[in-house]
């Protein structure tokens, strides 16, 4: 299967007073999933009755007087460390509603977000994936997959590969089985290798209770978490409601089906580079380099990149760049729909754009501001030559808003 991975570079010649940008390149990744085979199918189904056994022996599977009929489900996702910026992911891929293949896909709100494939096999899971530099992100282990609700470690594995970027690998992922105490099993696949939880089988764990790291083993095209719910007859369960989903929405914060927003506002001292796969044709692992920098000498080139998760045609966001004055450096305007490209729509894209500060530029802290959907973000950068006290450069950032 080809991977509808691909990467478009653009000239620009955005709107622009002051300073315009000299190069517009936007990327879009609109490919995280991942393969169930049914022998995986089957291990998913053995992992889970093996659990159920190892619980019964312990005496510690819940009893049906003590299940709650729904479950509230907490974020699954938490960053690691220190966090400034605005999200770090994209979700590609929902539950699939639809009859099998052929036919095609439906997810719970009746659109095509979701897949199938020829040996029968219906997406049983939302994929929220690692964005913007998923490989890095992954490297830097900066988000971490904890428990969406109480609940029992069924079943968990690890040790397992982890930079898969081809569908069809024949490797198991590492993954955690959580037996929830409103009797359904909650599955978290595709963690990092020897990131799982070492809580053994049949220990508690409450909601955001950490489980692992996002990963990219078993058969997934790249780093992310596919959570899956089924019940005790291992149906599954979306979480989500809608015209194509009668089933109650779970979730504590409502996820919205498009959630137009700005993930990350970024400076580099070149063009970011993104890499399609965690490893090369011989196997050896392959590292991002987003060339972030924060700190500009006048004379330098100067590289703004913006990620957005669930971008739309049509959606436009005005950039500005301010000296430390507050005089506008440059502004312009950003709609996807100028890039020409294939689909009106992506869970996931980035641009950046180039400049050159000039060699007169202003000693200071400058700042980006974008205005998007109606939300305003900003972030800062720095222009001195070097030599100046650490007090006069970048103060610290403001702590983002909460997702
Ligand atoms: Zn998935």
């Amino acid at each position: 299967m080809k991977l509808p991975f691909w990467t478009v570079v653009l000239l620009s010649w955005a709107f622009a007073h002051a300073q315009a940008p000299e190069h517009v390149r936007v990327v879009s990744d609109d490919a995280f999933y991942d393969l169930s085979s049914p022998r995986q199918q089957q291990r998913i189904a053995a992992n889970i009755e093996q659990g159920l056994g190892e619980l019964r022996r312990q005496g510690r599977l819940p009893s049906d007087s003590t299940q709650a009929s729904v479950m509230d489900l907490a974020w699954p996702l938490q960053p690691v460390g220190r966090f400034d910026q605005f999200g770090y992911h994209g979700t590609s891929n929902f539950v699939d509603h639809g009859l099998p293949y052929p036919h095609p896909v439906q997810d719970y709100a009746c659109g095509s977000r979701s897949y199938n494939l020829p040996n029968g096999y219906n997406h049983a899971g939302t994929d929220y994936y690692l964005w913007p530099f998923p490989w890095a992100m992954m490297d830097a282990g900066q988000v971490r997959i904890v428990a969406a609700a109480a609940g029992v470690i069924l079943a968990k594995d690890d040790g397992n590969f982890d930079r898969d970027c081809a569908l069809g690998a024949a490797t198991d992922p590492n993954d955690v089985y959580v037996m929830q105490d409103d009797g359904l099993v909650a599955v978290y696949l595709h963690m990092r290798k020897d990131s799982v939880t070492s809580l053994p089988i049949g220990a508690r764990v409450a909601a955001g209770d950490y489980l692992g790291l996002v990963g990219s083993s078993g058969s997934s095209t790249g780093p992310h978490l596919h959570f899956e719910l089924r019940d005790a007859a291992g149906a599954i369960v979306d979480p989500r409601n809608g015209a194509c989903n009668a089933a109650p929405d779970r979730w504590i914060v409502f996820q919205a089906y498009e959630d137009p927003h700005i993930d990350t506002i970024s400076t580099h001292s070149a063009e970011p580079e993104f890499v399609e796969c965690g490893v090369d044709a011989d196997g050896n692992a392959v590292a991002e380099t987003p060339h972030y920098e924060n700190e500009f000498k006048p004379g330098d080139a100067l590289w703004v990149f913006v990620s957005y998760r669930d971008q739309r045609n049509g959606e436009l966001t005005q950039f500005s760049i301010m000296r430390p004055d507050g005089s506008v450096f440059a502004q312009w305007d950003f709609d996807l729909v100028s890039q020409g490209n294939p689909k009106p729509f992506y869970s996931g894209t980035g641009a950046d754009w180039k400049f050159t500060l000039p060699a007169d530029a202003p000693i200071g802290v400058w700042t980006i501001t974008a205005l998007f959907q109606g939300q305003t973000y900003t972030r800062s950068f720095s222009v001195d030559w070097g030599w100046l006290p650490r007090r006069t450069r970048l103060p610290p950032r403001p702590r983002p808003p909460p997702h």
